[in-house]
């Protein structure tokens, strides 16, 4: 696959400044590792301040240029962009997998899905409207512009090496902004094969950057940049409490996409088979590793017994291995610091009381593979049902009435996505406004779109991405007034 991936182009390795394909500036690189496996899949470069810098300055220049294009240029760009990637699917899916571990299957999804965003905000560049607003005196005339924010940081994680993407700079290039983007360095290839076809689709040198390496040295650069007036950021939780704070110096926008607790709420009236079907997807796509993934399934006395009964049966069901075999629907791990991580959360439960029904124990495959696992009798107040699981472990808490089911949901810090499963059209309603959740997916286990807003309550972030809501993020709103007309 390797071979193949460096006869096709798509397999860069070196970070992306002002439209040319740079090297570390002291020449260091980092090894990117296949997950299912250990084997070392490339070196890529590894950067710092200094490469951060110099593409912050190509991103300020081609900033003049980029946005006084009309949108309708802009608008075919990215269109070209985004036909690129479609034409580049099994290439990019191939990539995923290797470098992130999900199946063949979904990783080919994933690039559909990301992709998406590159169409839809393609559409949305010609729909940035202004406002005429009544004037309060007679000779007045005033009018609001929506002005693209300027340069913008993009940092993002490994569990959607290519939609994370796309789904800021999609918006962030619709609007005229351009940006430096910092993939994570554990899927840093997916990134710049998709920069490679910008590049390709016309859009021009500078208006989107990539440098990778040193995290911390390149956020930095980042934050203390006053060129830089925007960050946006999908990760973890702390990671973004501290990117909030270092944004406060230049006071630069910022939107975030952080941690969840997702609660997955079957009741006593759910259909149990979309109830199932539903706790399945959210609950163990990509292995867990995403943060709408159920990490709480409360069910509800009446229907527990039968629903962890049938929920047992299809996780033991579940195919683990490559990525790249055939029928596989659970990968590896991300890295050996997330099974430790997922085995510690699982001891713990079992330490305090909670009972093992399905896996509870790494994969026999080795490497970073854990067995899909279920857990019952979970309480609350659980380090599994407190702190995001980010793996294959669906931890369930038995309760009783509808009152308690939203108090023990809304029982967290977190408020990115929350499910109900319910027959009642009544009890749908009610329960989606009393959850503290940005996302609400009722008798639906998979809810994310590129047409619909994505985002957290409380502290799962700030902002929304996707939809028209996500274009305001990389938007000024310049007020005019003319007077003495
Ligand atoms: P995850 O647990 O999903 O890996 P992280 O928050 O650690 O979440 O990583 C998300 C992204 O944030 C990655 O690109 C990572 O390299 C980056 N990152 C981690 N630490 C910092 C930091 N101090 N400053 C800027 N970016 C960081």
């Amino acid at each position: 696959v390797v071979a193949r991936l460096k006869s096709s182009g798509l397999l860069q390795t070196k970070g992306l400044i002002g439209g040319k394909w740079t090297d570390a500036y002291d020449g260091r690189t980092i090894q990117v590792n296949n997950p299912a496996s250990g084997e070392v899949i490339a070196s890529v470069a590894c950067m710092g301040e200094k490469e951060t810098k110099d593409a912050i300055s190509s991103a300020y220049d081609a900033l003049g240029h980029w946005s006084k294009l009309t949108a309708a240029d802009r608008s075919s760009r990215l269109r070209n962009w985004y036909n690129l990637l479609n034409q580049h699917k099994e290439e990019l899916g191939q990539l995923i997998t290797l470098e992130q571990g999900k199946p063949l299957k979904e990783a080919i999804g994933e690039v559909g899905y990301g992709a998406s965003f590159i169409e839809f905000f393609a559409e949305e560049a010609k729909r940035v409207y202004g406002d005429i607003i009544p004037s309060t005196l007679p000779d007045r005339r005033l009018f609001v512009l929506k002005q693209p924010i300027g340069v913008v940081g993009a940092i993002t994680p490994w569990n959607f090496p290519l939609a994370m993407i796309t789904r800021k700079v999609g918006p962030a290039l619709a609007c005229g902004c351009t940006v430096v983007i910092k993939p994570s360095e554990f899927t840093p290839l997916t990134a710049l094969a998709a920069a490679e076809l910008a590049l390709q689709s016309g859009i021009p040198p500078g208006v989107l950057n990539v440098v990778m390496g040193d995290a911390p040295k390149i956020g930095n650069s980042l934050l203390e940049s006053p060129q830089v007036r925007k960050i946006t950021f999908t990760g973890s939780t702390a990671v973004g409490k501290k990117l909030m704070a270092g944004a406060a110096d230049t006071v630069k926008k910022v939107s975030l996409e952080l941690g969840g607790n997702a609660p997955c709420i079957v009741f006593d009236d759910a259909d149990l088979e979309v109830a199932l079907k539903g706790s399945l997807a959210t609950k163990f796509r990509n292995s867990g590793q995403t943060c709408v993934c159920a990490n709480r399934i409360l069910v509800q006395e009446g229907i527990y017994e039968k629903f962890t009964s049938s929920f047992s049966d299809a996780v033991q069901n579940l195919k683990v291995g490559n990525g790249f075999t055939e029928g596989v629907v659970q990968g590896p791990l991300i890295n050996e610091a997330a099974v430790q991580k997922v085995d510690s959360f699982v001891q713990d439960a079992i330490s305090e009381g909670a009972k093992v029904l399905v896996g509870g124990k790494r994969h026999s495959l080795g490497f970073t593979f854990y067995e899909p696992t279920i857990i019952g009798d979970v309480k609350n107040e659980m380090l599994i049902a407190r702190q995001e699981v980010f793996g294959p472990v669906a931890p369930v808490i038995r309760f009783k009435t509808e009152e308690e089911a939203i108090q023990i949901a809304n029982d967290t810090n977190a408020g990115l996505a929350a499910y109900i499963f319910t027959s009642s059209i009544k009890r749908s309603w009610r329960v989606s406004e009393a959850l503290e959740y940005g996302i609400v997916g009722v008798n639906e286990g998979l809810v994310s779109t590129e047409v619909a807003p994505f985002g957290g309550y409380k502290q799962s972030g700030l902002g929304r991405e996707g939809s028209r809501y996500g274009l305001d993020e990389y938007l000024e709103i310049k007020y005019v007034c003319m007077g003495n007309m």
